[in-house]
């Protein structure tokens, strides 16, 4: 018998080492196909390695590490965490806003525990869902009446489907828009079916145009936030509140897709274009429609807030039970929107907010503090990379304040031994996951995104992604 061979003789059965010690333990702790599954793997593995001579190990022991790896590998979420350096607060691919503590523990209270979903407790019979979030809606933004569904793009689809079917909605050839993610006005409006009537041009549209398409099968005028783009130079659209006017005239609904939705007043901040849900609405809009997870700083959802009548008749379509939001959300909306009620709350409680408004000076400390601790720790690593604290700007992003440039600070990295590009590959590819920017050939953690808490595994990612 060769070498090779009696090597291979040697080598453990899988069921050798899933009665072993460290196999029982697997078995307790992993789903006992992925532990099956990484043993097969690695024992071919080294069979492989034996005949090819690479190896000579038949050990259970030089296994061990191996096979633990892989399974960890099998079994990890798909689904995870990632630091988020891009400096960018409302980033679609990860996620748009991220959630506090006191809007978790409410979730985490409904989810373990019966709830009064749709109960009246007060009368002993069947209730409704929406019920628990019109209250607090009305009470913020000055609506008479309030629905979530799904998303946005669901409360737009069932406001034009309930409100429109088989008749014309009049939009501005300027705000045919498409949003990232493949929603598309007129696509969406095919979808309800409702007819849609363009009119002006891209860059002008008067409210003439509007008054000239008016006509007896008209059922909405349609607005829609130009979120992700600008028509700047010779440009004209007409204001919610002149669009109103007509709207009484004709008895015919002005409806306003904002996509965002401000509820506090950014004026303080110095950001004048974005309006806040309560001023849209005090302008006359009937029906307003926004995310729940872009400037509200929630949940995913579409919020829906208007005039009583159309609130009614989309709570009767039978489109709203398709895009019923659930307790988890409903509980987050709830915890989210009671921030609002003081406005100072909000903007220190709500995530999303309180990392877009915060001063700058607080983001260069952070920054600081994130490049001071990346050098000890690269030095002591006898890693080679220039790191040092540079000012740039942030986008809000998420189709949200297109036009501003955050002023922020970020960590520079020019790593020595390795490029750019690599580094932030490593980076992307590490537990967890570091997203990064790269600008001028240099790597950028953004600290507007980073928190504190975050600061320990970022430092130990960075230190382990460089050579
Ligand atoms: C973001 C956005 C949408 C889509 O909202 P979702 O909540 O992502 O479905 C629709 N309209 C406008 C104007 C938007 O900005």
């Amino acid at each position: 018998m060769s070498e090779k061979q009696k090597l291979l003789k040697e080598l453990p059965s899988v069921d050798e080492i899933l009665k072993g010690d460290a196999g029982v333990r697997w078995c307790r702790a992993y789903p006992r196909r992925y532990v099956l599954q990484a043993i097969r793997d690695v024992i071919d593995m080294r069979r492989k390695e034996i005949m090819d001579a690479s190896s000579t190990d038949v050990s259970v022991e030089g296994m061990t590490g191996e096979i633990e790896m892989k399974i960890e590998k099998l079994s990890a979420f798909s689904l995870q965490p990632v630091i988020n350096a891009t400096g960018i607060v409302i980033h679609t691919n990860l996620g748009r806003s991220i959630l506090s503590e006191k809007i978790l523990d409410n979730v985490k209270k409904i989810a373990e525990s019966y709830s009064n979903l749709e109960y009246n407790l007060e009368e002993g019979r069947r209730g409704k869902r929406y019920a628990h979030i019109t209250g607090i809606l009305r009470e913020i933004t000055g609506a008479e009446d309030a629905l979530i569904v799904n998303n946005n793009a669901a409360a737009v689809l069932l406001c034009l489907s309930a409100l429109a079917k088989g008749r014309e909605v009049i939009v501005s050839r300027g705000e045919l828009v498409e949003i990232g993610g493949s929603f598309r006005v007129p696509d969406i409006m095919s979808l309800s079916g409702a007819v849609l009537r363009e009119v002006g041009t891209t860059n002008k549209t008067h409210l003439y145009d509007y008054k000239n398409a008016i006509n007896e099968n008209t059922a909405l005028i349609l607005k829609v936030h130009k979120s992700n783009y600008r028509i700047s130079g010779f440009t004209e659209e007409a204001p919610a509140a002149d669009l109103k006017k007509l709207s009484e005239e004709y008895h015919i609904p002005v409806m306003y897709d904002i996509g965002s939705g401000c509820m506090i007043d950014l004026k303080p901040y110095g950001i004048h274009s974005e309006p806040s849900v309560r001023e849209i609405i005090k302008s006359g809009v009937d029906v307003v429609t926004f995310s729940g997870d872009k400037l509200l700083g929630g949940p995913q959802g579409g919020v829906i807030v208007g005039r009583k009548e159309y609130i009614e008749k989309l709570q009767k379509n039978p489109l709203t039970r398709a895009l019923r939001i659930d307790k988890l959300t409903l509980a987050a909306f709830e915890a989210a929107l009671m921030e609002y009620l003081d406005e100072d709350k909000a903007v220190e409680n709500i995530p999303t907010l309180k990392m877009l408004l915060q001063k700058p000076e607080r983001i260069k400390e952070r920054a600081k503090q994130i490049a001071l601790r990346l050098k000890r720790k690269c030095a002591s690593g006898g890693k080679a990379a220039k790191i040092e604290v540079t000012e740039d700007t942030s986008k809000a992003g998420g189709g949200s304040l297109p036009e501003i440039e955050f002023p922020t600070y970020a960590v520079l990295i020019s790593p020595e031994n390795i490029s750019v590009n690599d580094l932030e590959e490593r980076l992307r590819k590490g537990t967890p996951a570091i997203i990064a920017r790269i600008k001028d050939h240099a790597l950028l953690l953004d600290a507007r995104t980073i928190r504190a808490d975050e600061i320990d595994s970022l430092v130990q990612g960075v230190n382990a992604a460089l050579y």
